[in-house]
């Protein structure tokens, strides 16, 4: 019965949804999930990935949709429903809350977990998803890759404080790090700038606007893929074309929180996270709460994720409670 009124409704299907949906559904809460659908994805972000070896649990990794497809096993397990559809429209100026469907389904819930995720700015170069879904070279996540480079040139795209921190947190595997930028001035700041500077392994190229993934079919192991090997450049005065050769391509020009949905009913950063109260999950409006990537810019891990969906999930049982 997913129709009707509903004591939790989830929307969102990545780590911090699903976690959320277990710790609700084990409180007897019968939680709905909303998974989302094209343009957003069931699974979230974890999808586009090959290998995770970062989350605990799997001690030789797991590939991202098969970890995201236990998830949801061990939710419905205990009760979850769930729904490969979005939520459209959402009415938190009166209790219940209003939910309805891309499809036009209205429901209504005394509680809401918001857990929508973000989205991984890409260049939108050809082959780049794919390369990245297929864990051929391209990564969006220097935390989560960063291993598989160790002696390998890499390139950074970026010119602002995450691809300063990716650049040099990838020196610590890669041989050299070169570091493009669209412009000659960057919007880092400057510590993080003048760090990255001095820092022997990473080459600055500015004023170099990605032009092409460069790749080749490769035989690794079983399977033969193609591989990212380089990245073709464009001067943005000269013209002049250059392919930077690499074995990984990291792209750190920032992330987009899929929270549109709320835009004007809850408070978010001026990027547009949703902002929650201390350390718990709630946000300004009783009863709803926020977790994962959707109101986390900082540390934007599966762990993490999975970590504020239980608090959210912990935070909406004790307000039912209470209420
Ligand atoms: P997401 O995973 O972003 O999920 C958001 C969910 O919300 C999706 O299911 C989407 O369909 C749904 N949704 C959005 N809007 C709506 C709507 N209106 N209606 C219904 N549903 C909606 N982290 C690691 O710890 N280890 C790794 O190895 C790792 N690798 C990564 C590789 C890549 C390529 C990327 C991009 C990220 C990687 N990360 C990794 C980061 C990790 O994926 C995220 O931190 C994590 O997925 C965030 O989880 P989340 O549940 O907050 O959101
Ligand atoms: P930003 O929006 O600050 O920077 C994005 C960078 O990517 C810009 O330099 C931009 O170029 C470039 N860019 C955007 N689109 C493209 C494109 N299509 N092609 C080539 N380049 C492109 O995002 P960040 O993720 O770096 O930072 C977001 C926020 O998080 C900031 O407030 C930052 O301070 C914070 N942060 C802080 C950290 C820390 O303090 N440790 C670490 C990481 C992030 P252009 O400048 O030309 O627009």
């Amino acid at each position: 019965m997913t129709t009707g009124q509903h004591q939790v409704v989830i929307i969102g299907s990545g780590p911090a949804g699903w976690t959320a949906a277990l710790y609700t559904a084990r409180a007897n809460l019968k939680p709905i999930v909303f998974e989302g659908a094209s343009p957003n994805l069931p699974g979230g972000q974890l999808m586009w990935t090959s290998e995770v070896e970062n989350f605990p649990g799997f001690p030789h990794g797991i590939k991202g949709p098969e970890m995201m497809a236990k998830f949801k096993e061990q939710a419905e397990r205990f009760g979850t429903v769930a729904r490969q559809e979005n939520i459209a429209t959402v009415d938190l100026s009166k209790r219940p809350f209003t939910l309805v469907t891309e499809s036009g389904e209205t429901l209504t819930t005394d509680s809401l977990i918001i857990a929508t995720g973000a989205t991984a700015k890409l260049l939108g170069l050809p082959k780049e998803m794919e390369l990245m879904s297929s864990g051929a070279g391209v990564s969006a996540c220097a935390t989560c890759d960063g291993a598989f480079y160790k002696g390998e040139e890499l390139v950074v795209v970026g010119g602002g404080d995450s691809a300063m921190e990716e650049a040099g947190f990838l020196t610590r595997f890669a041989s050299k790090v070169t570091l493009v930028h669209r412009r000659d001035t960057f919007r880092a700041s400057r510590i993080m700038l003048e760090r990255a500077q001095e820092n022997p392994k990473i080459h600055f190229m500015t004023n170099q606007i990605p032009l092409e993934i460069v790749s080749e079919r490769k035989k690794v192991g079983m399977f033969e893929k193609d591989w990212l090997t380089g990245l073709r450049v464009k001067h943005a005065i000269t013209g002049e074309e250059t392919v930077i050769p690499a074995g990984g391509l990291f792209v750190a020009i920032g992330h987009r929180p899929n929270t549109q949905l709320f835009t004007g009913l809850l408070d978010t950063d001026e990027t547009g996270y949703l902002i929650t109260e201390g350390r718990s999950t709630k946000t300004k409006i009783p009863g709803v709460f926020a977790c994962g990537d959707a109101q986390d810019s900082y540390y934007r891990q599966a762990i993490t994720a999975a970590g504020t969906g239980c608090m959210a999930a912990i935070d909406a049982e004790r307000f039912l409670a209470g209420h």
